[in-house]
């Protein structure tokens, strides 16, 4: 029998995920961004901001960004590494990697954008100082084996960052959950035409491992000195972690 996996709160059969996912960003990477500001009242760039503060990357890295959408955090690595390093946008999801490779055009980046799963990176191994994924893991199949893939392309004293929706503090939770259940696919569907897909993105935060379990995963796929910051009370963390 097919193995089953999460997507949202449904169980899907695993090779089915991926689809799903690809019709959620298709449906909406034309209201992606504006969304984003919408729904975090802004925070979403601080957030990223602080993520690539975190990643300690400097002038010169090789920089993998995955899952890197219409190109945030692609756009603020290449800020960091200036014109003799190198940062790679890469996505599974055409729509939105057109937005982001035209927006960055727009503001006068030329970088390298390649289409591609997360899960199975096109590049050899030990070659980028830092691998980041904002908002990615949440909606992969195999989470750990996304992780190992990211520590294989890593050289050796690379950094992972991974920013991602968490578990928030408790006492905000009820808070929170009528916030995530009724505010965002509401704004999803006036906004962006799809309630669904912001139902999807609710769902999937609840079943997203929280900060222990992500670092757990971390740790066993053979990070070293992982660490997570809460950002906003736990809406989101960032976990950090290096290949030794
Ligand atoms: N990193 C961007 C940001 O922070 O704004 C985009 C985050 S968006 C919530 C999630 C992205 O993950 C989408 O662009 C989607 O296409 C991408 N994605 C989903 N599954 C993927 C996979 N298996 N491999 C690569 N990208 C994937």
């Amino acid at each position: 029998m097919d193995k089953t996996t999460d997507f949202g709160f449904k169980k899907v059969p695993e090779r089915e995920k991926a689809a799903q996912v690809a019709g959620v960003f298709h449906s909406v990477a034309g209201r992606y961004d504006l969304m984003n500001d919408l729904m975090s009242a802004g925070l979403h760039r601080w957030w990223k901001r602080f993520a690539v503060l975190l990643s300690g990357v400097r002038e010169g890295d090789r920089v993998l960004d995955v899952a890197g959408g219409t190109g945030d955090m692609a756009r603020l690595f290449a800020r960091r590494v200036g014109p003799r390093g190198e940062v790679w946008l890469t996505d599974i999801n055409r729509s939105m990697l057109d937005i982001g490779r035209d927006r960055l055009l727009d503001e006068g980046w030329a970088l390298p954008v390649v289409q591609c799963d997360g899960e199975r990176l096109p590049f050899r191994a030990n070659v980028f100082d830092c691998v980041s994924a904002a908002f990615g893991l949440r909606n992969m199949t195999h989470k750990e084996a996304a992780l190992a893939e990211w520590r294989r392309v890593l050289k050796p004293g690379g950094r992972v960052i991974v920013l991602e929706f968490s578990r928030v503090w408790k006492p905000l939770a009820p808070l929170y959950d009528c916030y995530s259940f009724q505010v965002l696919p509401f704004l999803g569907r006036v906004v962006a035409g799809s309630a669904d897909s912001y139902r999807y993105l609710a769902e999937s935060i609840r079943v997203h491992p929280d900060q222990e379990a992500l670092k757990m995963l971390m740790v066993r796929v053979g990070f070293q000195r992982v660490e997570y910051f809460n950002l906003s009370a736990g809406i989101v963390a960032v976990h950090r972690g290096v290949k030794l």
